[in-house]
């Protein structure tokens, strides 16, 4: 990279080294992936002048003023002892050095909107060698990306005209509906909850802001500044636009309007902070939602997704806000104990899956996730049963139940092929699991799955009662 913005091949291996060695330094310094789940280990409200303490030899105000921050307000320092391994470093590496390595994260940030030879050796190392991908995506479907990340809610507007329909929006309000319900109703019967957790567990439910679709209000992009001059130019105006919108929110009451997600994406979350639970109309499509198919697959298909994402304002991390998003703890002693020993359930079943030979989950890492996968299905398969009652018995297709087409819609949302490479970057670094796993975990858990299939005890897919992990 550093060749191709014009230095000698000496230099540029020497810079190469410079850069690794500082990004490795600072990585020592950083808070491990587990630990940083921990929503308390990542909350440090701090004084604006009390940064000097942490790192007194970085010119704080400067910084502030240059990037145009102008409160005096406190913020939240996320890893206090990354500032202090940063200081450490600040004067341990030469100037030069220091030079070289913003010189680096400025082509790195931008090489996949500079010209092909960037693109491509970008492409090199961030897909080739991270992901094991072959090839580069096509031009095109690069380029509808860029333009979602940058202008997301403007390209919404035109993706929901075409492919969110009202009456799709008012199905979809109404499968959350469902599965809000079901959620209700296990929380009351729950066995190992007391009932003051549960209460207070049932009014967080009850206070979930639903985001359905798209924003009632979309964001306005007058100022930001689009030509034909240049991509990079653009790519640059468009990050300037959005560091300016998140500086224009401090000091202002928050908008609990705002979306974390542009309309089109595949993809859907749950805020702990906002205690909302959101859902693009981009994965309210097959395989996830399809208005065509029977029930029973969506449900198991967006169905266990809006489970999943109402399960996390109840996993070991999102368990720790309240119903108004406040970092404060809300369960009893004794059923956070409870709680404690049902997720080292799901920990130990994921450590133990093995991705590739001497490979492992690591079950600390996806136990948020796995439990909401657990605990979406739960919920989803309760709701589909409780959509069956009263109703004629929904006939068998392609020779499946309903009960087995349920499991089928999950499997379907998560049946990908993954490269080594790829499985390997997110066993280190992400906190969900690969996919056949999202499958295998959660299902082998599952009566009602090895009802559904007729499968036995002893059968691979059905673990055996004393290490059958169960949350909700
Ligand atoms: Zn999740």
């Amino acid at each position: 990279m550093f060749e191709l913005a014009g230095d000698d091949p000496a230099a540029a291996q020497a810079r190469a080294q410079t850069v690794l060695s500082i990004e490795t330094k600072l990585a020592e310094g950083s808070m491990p992936r587990v630990e940083q789940r921990n929503p308390d280990n990542v909350y440090h409200k701090t004084r604006i002048a009390d940064l000097k303490g942490l790192a007194p030899d970085f010119d704080w105000g400067t910084y502030f003023e240059n990037i145009n921050l102008r409160s005096s307000g406190d913020i939240n320092v996320a890893q206090p002892n990354y500032f202090k391994a940063l200081n450490v470093q600040l004067t341990a590496i030469p100037l030069a050095d220091w030079k070289t390595y913003l010189r680096w994260q400025l082509l790195n940030s931008r090489a996949a909107v500079l010209s092909k030879k960037f693109v491509e050796e970008d492409f090199d190392f961030s897909g080739r060698t991270l992901t094991g991908a072959k090839e580069l995506l096509p031009r095109w479907k690069r380029c509808v990306g860029s333009t979602d990340r940058a202008l997301g809610e403007a390209l919404g507007q035109v993706y929901v005209q075409k492919y969110f329909t009202p009456a799709a929006k008012a199905r979809a309000v109404q499968m959350v509906q469902n599965l809000i319900n079901a959620l209700r109703d296990d929380l009351t019967t729950l066995s190992w909850m007391s009932d003051v957790t549960r209460k207070r567990a049932t009014a967080k439910l009850e206070a979930f802001t639903r985001k359905i679709g798209y924003p009632d209000k979309w964001r306005d992009y007058a100022t930001l500044k689009v030509d034909r001059k240049s991509y990079v130019g653009n790519a640059v105006s468009a990050t300037q636009f959005e560091i300016n919108r998140q500086l224009g929110k401090i000091a202002k009451p928050v908008d609990r309007t705002e979306w974390g997600m542009s309309p089109p994406t595949v993809n859907a979350y749950y805020n702990p902070s906002m205690n909302e639970i959101v859902f693009p109309a981009g994965i309210l499509q097959p395989p996830f939602y399809d208005p065509e198919a029977d029930d029973a697959i969506n449900y198991g298909g967006i169905g266990a997704v809006i489970g999943h994402e109402m399960s996390h304002g109840f996993d070991d991390s999102g368990a720790r806000f309240d119903a108004d998003g406040n970092l404060v703890n809300w369960w009893s002693e004794d059923d956070l104990k409870s709680f404690k020993s049902r997720a080292q359930c799901v920990i130990d079943q994921f450590s133990g899956f093995e991705v590739q030979p001497g490979l492992n989950e690591n079950g600390n890492l996806v136990v948020g996730e796995s439990i909401g996968d657990l605990g979406g299905l739960t919920s989803a398969y309760a709701a589909l049963k409780k959509s069956m009652e009263g109703k004629p018995r929904p006939a068998d297709i392609d020779g499946f139940s309903p009960e087995q087409r349920f499991f089928l819609g999950w499997a379907q949302v998560w049946a990908e092929n993954e490269r080594p490479e790829f499985e390997r970057l997110m066993v280190a670094t992400n906190p969900h699991p690969v996919g056949r796993f999202r499958v295998i975990g959660p299902l082998s858990n599952m009566p009602a799955f090895a009802q559904a299939y007729q499968c036995k005890e002893g059968d691979k897919m059905v673990r055996p009662p004393e290490k059958r992990c169960q949350i909700w």
